[in-house]
């Protein structure tokens, strides 16, 4: 296994799926790679935080 590079869906970065990652969603039996980046997931995540509302206007 390598690390491998993956495009973010949220902002089209370039993120780094490493062998780490990849052994750790083979572990838990994921089958689909990680569609964002790091940073987007973090932003995603507080906004849940937030009452896990969408406020689109
Ligand atoms: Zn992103």
């Amino acid at each position: 296994m390598a690390d491998k590079d993956l495009n973010c869906k949220d902002c089209g970065n370039t993120f780094v799926f490493t062998e780490g990652e990849q052994a750790f969603y083979k572990e838990k039996g994921f089958e689909n790679e990680p569609q964002r980046c790091a940073d987007c997931r973090r932003a995603k995540k507080n906004q849940n935080d937030r009452g896990g509302r969408d406020f689109r206007r």
